[in-house]
Formats: structure tokens, sequence, C-alpha cells
């Protein structure tokens, strides 16, 4: 979370804007609370260029409840591609399945999730629902640098994104996709708040079993309120887009000055990390993730050393996932480019300490 979300959270804590009530104690239908989501959404809308035939959820459930959720909307019982890029998009398909004829189409398991399938290889299925890809794969740290083009490829069925570890980090081609969801506690706000963009077509075409508070039409025709929505998690989120908006490189604002700022920290780590012999990232240089890094030392037997040596210097959760092993650096879009300074310094200094 950018620290200035933090303190402005942390100072409206008691008393929202002289309400006399704290964010958590509004009620979800009231004024205060109804000015609080208009302008998140409105800033989202604005923040991401969302065009005006897609609808904006806020949701809950996270990227795993929409697993599920896609496919009771979207797949009408029938056939669903998936692209399988990483653990995430391996546990989409495993999850769709329970709904559809969900079906691997690409996969880069061979690689060991390690480089992404050309798009002119993808084995669709003529008459899909959807098709979906994990865009940016967390764990593995792999990611789309531009959208699949399904039109391109003859393919006239939705794109279906999962975007939650690195929305806002880059633009979105929405003329590519059809639905893009993802959590908020990457890059948006805390946990607890799942964000829907979905094309207008796209609506009310779930299954029967599809629970009412996770069908889409319901909640768009509710403005997200058929249930209460998770208010806090919308004004944390709400703060963060505002500050997003605010945010410039040179010319850029917004999610293009996040974009600028983030190349620049991915450039200076991967630089880094290639120009050593004791750390390597086994990631195809054409499809490095800018938000997730992961690294590895070329003697594992140093890896407690150095976490150990990394937490003295203030930099936590470097740990890589216990899938991959190794380190992994997240470097969300709060993450300021001094902190990857800061850690290319220790990465740095460690390396020399055990020469
Ligand atoms: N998809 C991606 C790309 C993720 O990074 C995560 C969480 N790390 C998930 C899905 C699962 O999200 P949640 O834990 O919110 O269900």
């Amino acid at each position: 979370m950018p620290e200035e979300v933090l303190r402005q959270a942390a100072a409206e804590m008691l008393d929202w804007h002289g309400s006399g009530m704290g964010v958590m104690e509004m009620s979800h239908r009231g004024k205060e609370f109804g000015a609080i989501y208009a302008k998140a959404e409105a800033d989202l809308r604005a923040l991401l260029d969302v065009p005006a035939n897609f609808r904006i959820l806020f949701m809950q459930g996270g990227g795993l409840g929409e697993n599920a959720i896609v496919p009771m909307n979207l797949s009408r019982g029938s056939v669903a591609d998936f692209v399988v890029t990483g653990s995430w998009s391996v546990k989409s398909h495993k999850e769709a399945k329970r709904y559809c004829d969900a079906r691997v189409v690409a996969s880069n398991a061979d690689d060991q999730h390690t480089r992404l399938p050309d798009p002119a290889t993808w084995k669709l299925t003529p008459g899909a629902a959807y098709v979906h890809v994990c865009t940016n794969e967390t764990i593995n740290g792999i990611e789309f640098q531009t959208l699949p083009d399904l039109a391109a490829l003859g393919c006239d069925a939705p794109l279906v994104i999962d975007f939650s570890s690195h929305v806002a980090s880059r633009s979105v081609d929405w003329r590519r996709v059809g639905l893009a969801f993802g959590g908020a506690q990457k890059n948006l706000g805390p946990a607890g708040l799942t964000i829907v963009v979905v094309r207008d077509d796209l609506l009310g075409h779930a299954l029967d079993i599809c629970p009412s508070a996770f069908n889409y039409k319901t909640v768009a025709d509710n403005q997200s309120m058929y249930n209460t929505p998770p208010t806090w998690g919308i004004y944390m989120a709400g703060l963060t887009f505002d500050w997003l908006l605010r945010q410039t490189e040179g010319a850029a604002t917004g999610v293009a000055a996040m974009e600028q700022r983030n190349t620049a920290k991915a450039e200076l780590l991967y630089g880094f990390i290639d120009g050593s012999d004791f750390y390597a990232n086994r990631i195809d240089a054409a499809c490095r993730s800018r938000m997730n890094v992961p690294f590895f030392l070329a003697d594992e037997s140093h890896n407690e050393a150095f976490l150990a040596g990394a937490r003295e210097a203030g930099l936590l959760q470097l740990k890589g996932h216990k899938s991959v092993g190794g380190m992994r650096a997240s470097i969300y879009n709060a993450m300021p480019l001094e902190g990857v300074q800061a850690l290319v310094g220790y990465m740095r200094e460690f390396e020399r300490s055990q020469a």
C-alpha cells in the first residue's frame, strides 16, 4: 500500500469527512458511503480507461472465487479454453472443470512455466464460451507483455484475464478483453475486495446453480450492492485509485506513469541479476514479470543467510513460493524505485561477502 494512503486512512479512521462515523461504521446504503463508492468506481474507470460498454463490479471471493464464478456466469455449461502458464492458471482450469468442459489449449508445463506458448500454437476450440489466460503468473514470475488478439487468431470467444497481480501496473487493451478479474490485495487495496470488469453482453447467462450474490447480472443491476459489499476494501481501494491517478513520470500520469516506474524497477533488478553469476532468473526474457521477480542463488546453501541478512536490512518477504523455491521479489506499484535500489545494493553486498 502507498504510505500516503495508509496515513490518510489512519487520519480518517474515526471520523470520515466530519460525518461523525468511520467508514467501517457506515451503512453501505447511506449517502456517505454512496459518495465513496461512486468516486471509487469513476476513478477506477478513469484509471484503467474502461470503456462505457463494460461494467465494473466490486465483489468478494478473491481470485480463487472467480475461478468458479467465471465459469458459472460465462460457460453456459459448454466448452471453455484455458491457456496454462503457471500455478494460478493451473488452478483456474482445475476449478472450472467442475462447471463446464474446461480444456487446456496450450501449456508451458514442459518448460517448467518459464516461457509463454506462442498464441499461434494455441489449439482453440471453435465455439468455446471463453478463453482464460492469467496475464501475470505471480508465483512463476511470467507475464504477457501484450494481450493475445483472439480475433486475429480467428477466434470470436471473449478473452477472460486474471489480472490479479498486475492490475493498474500497465494499461489494458479492452478491445481484446471480455472480462477481467483480480483480487485487490496486490496493487489496489486490502484483501477482501475483488474487482471484475465485464463487457455488457456477457451478463445474463449464468447457470442456474450460480449463487445470486455471484451472478454478474444481479451484481451489476444492483451496483454491487445486492449483498453488502466489502465497504472498507472499496474505501481503501478508492484512496489508492485517487493516489494512482495523481502519480506522474514526466508527461505520463496514472497507469502510464506506473508503467514507466515499474519498467525502470524491473530493468534495474533483472539487469543486476543477469550481470551476476551469483544470482539467476530462469524466465524467458521476453515474458519476465515486472511485478514478481523470482531468482535463485547459484549456491542454494546460502539461502538462509541471504534471507536473514535481508531481514536485518529491512528487506522483507523475499522467500520464494514453496512450489518454485529460491527467492522472489514482489515489486508492486507501491514499491518505490528506492526499494528496488536497496534490494540490489543488498544483493551486491551479499555476493561480495560470500566471495
Ligand atoms: N490469481 C492470481 C494471479 C494471484 O496472484 C492470486 C493470489 N496470489 C490468485 C489468483 C488467488 O487470489 P485469492 O487469494 O484472492 O483468491
